[in-house]
């Protein structure tokens, strides 16, 4: 049987707004389809996970505390990590994890926490802790060459500067910055976003071109992935479109 193999990174750390959501939509997804789905989790004085042996890496939001306590850790992994993005392994990094990839994330008092420096962006805290970014966003996000609306929520003080490859275009919400035009991070095999939601819940179709970009690379094909009913998925989107873009 065919198989997708996850790692789930400090899943007691970084979980906020239902991001461990993520996984179970992508476990759901394979195995409606008759795909296997491993699932390892790695946190705080575990073993040393191999990146590169896994198809797919996944880590969520955290508040600045979190990041601050476990960014060291992740810094141990840096050169491993960086083969695995090499290799083509699938990062899905939401908010927290996304800014601990970048050079650093300057925490609303102002301490520096050391990012994994891997890609060129960083990110500072408005000092103001009443100002975050909070709320409702939908972007536009193009995925195989087809334009995409995904939606979820972001809650972060972070912002975000020197990003070369946008996830999406604004349509509702803020993004990087505060009325940015862009948000989140986007390159071949790396989604870095501030969209909770859970992400993959809300947006099948991105939970798909993920999956899809797993099982090709792993299993050198080109699939079409088979539908799966997603009738009650989509009736809600429509409920949130609707609900969002007329704000
Ligand atoms: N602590 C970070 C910030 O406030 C990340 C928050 C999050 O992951 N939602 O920007």
């Amino acid at each position: 049987m065919k198989e997708l193999k996850i790692l789930y990174l400090y899943p007691d750390m970084l979980e906020l707004y239902g991001d461990y959501g993520n996984i179970q939509v992508l476990k759901y997804r394979l195995e409606s389809r008759g795909y296997s789905c491993v699932i390892d989790r790695y946190s705080l004085e575990d073993i040393a996970p191999d990146f590169t042996k896994y198809d797919l890496v996944f880590a969520g939001g955290g508040a600045d505390i979190e990041q601050n306590i476990l960014s060291n850790d992740l810094i141990k992994y840096k050169e491993n990590i960086k083969q695995a993005i090499d290799e083509g392994v699938f990062f899905l990094l939401i908010c927290g994890a996304y800014q601990l990839f970048g050079k650093y994330y300057k925490d609303v008092e102002g301490n520096i926490i050391n990012g994994l420096e891997i890609f060129p962006y960083y990110t500072e805290a408005i000092e103001d802790r009443k100002k975050r970014c909070i709320g409702n966003i939908v972007i536009d996000v193009n995925l195989n060459g087809n334009s995409s609306k995904v939606i979820g929520f972001e809650n972060h003080g972070g912002q975000t500067f020197d990003i070369s490859s946008p996830f999406g275009k604004v349509l509702v919400g803020n993004g990087n910055k505060f009325n940015d035009e862009f948000e989140g991070f986007f390159q071949k095999n790396i989604i870095a976003t501030y969209l909770h939601g859970p992400l993959l819940a809300k947006n099948p179709e991105l939970a798909d071109y993920i999956i899809k970009y797993c099982l090709d690379r792993k299993y050198d094909e080109n699939l079409c992935l088979e539908p799966l009913n997603d009738n009650f998925e989509n009736l809600c989107r429509e409920q949130l479109l609707n609900r969002f873009l007329s704000q």
